[in-house]
């Protein structure tokens, strides 16, 4: 088993052996089960519940050296692993397990080991992880609290701390800001939220991300998918405040 640590299973959604739409090139994910958020615009609110049977989903309690085997079997076509979710962090102590036992694996110890997380976690997870974690990808649902908690049913407080501790453990990898038209994408909401990002670190690596309603729940008002251009607008309302680098998707 390589020095495999695995105490730990882990309540898992789903894997996906190819992605490149989770982290730097080519991508193992591993989609953990169960969120601390219940967004409005969530594409997977069947990854909500953190127990129990889910309608028309299985989600499974798997061993670290199950999810190994997938992984080992990815790893010729792939650059790395990312865990995601649900909300990864929600399950740190086996995404800790999992990483560890990479690294510790002489077949798969050259992959790199990323986070997706809606940033709602504790720092001293942060602290833990950081020494078998190469990046972590924060979404910030909105810089505004109100607006934040009415999106997400939370507050924006702990993704704030968490985006700003990564950052010092140089584990920070990429911002991504989920933009809905009417919702968040305020010019000057916009402007606070760069001054603040740029405090931190004026060249961040930024996801500009327009919503799109594929998968989500039903609201009332409908969500509003942004244009193009609107997107566009937002990332030159971000690059006033910094150099950031900025992708929009
Ligand atoms: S944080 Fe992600 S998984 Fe959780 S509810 Fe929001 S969009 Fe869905």
């Amino acid at each position: 088993m390589n020095g495999l640590r695995g105490s730990h299973s882990g309540f898992v959604a789903d894997t996906l052996s190819f992605s490149c739409v989770d982290g730097p090139g080519n991508r193992f994910v591993v989609f953990l089960q169960g969120c601390n958020f219940d967004c409005v615009a969530c594409h997977n609110p069947q990854t909500i519940p953190g127990h129990g049977p889910v309608e028309g989903h299985h989600p499974e309690h798997r061993t670290i050296e199950d999810v190994l085997v997938e992984i080992r079997r990815a790893a010729p076509f792939i650059s790395g692993v990312t865990v995601s979710g649900g909300e990864a962090t929600q399950q740190w102590p086996f995404v800790l397990d999992l990483f560890a036992a990479i690294h510790d694996d002489p077949e798969l110890r050259s992959l790199t080991c990323f986070v997706d997380s809606n940033g709602a976690c504790d720092p001293v997870a942060w602290a833990a992880l950081a020494p078998v974690m190469d990046g972590a990808m924060i979404d910030l649902k909105c810089f505004d609290d109100e607006i934040h908690q009415e999106m997400t049913g939370q507050s924006n407080e702990p993704a704030l701390a968490s985006i700003e501790r990564l950052r010092q453990l140089d584990r920070l990898y990429e911002v991504r800001l989920l933009l809905i038209d009417g919702v968040n994408d305020h010019a000057a909401l916009l402007r606070r939220t760069a001054d603040w990002l740029a405090g931190v670190d004026p060249g961040m690596r930024i996801k500009v991300i327009g919503f799109r309603g594929h998968g989500v729940r039903p609201h009332d008002p409908p969500l509003i998918e942004p244009s193009r251009e609107m997107l566009e607008t937002a990332a030159a309302t971000l690059r006033q405040a910094a150099p950031f680098d900025i992708t929009i998707v």
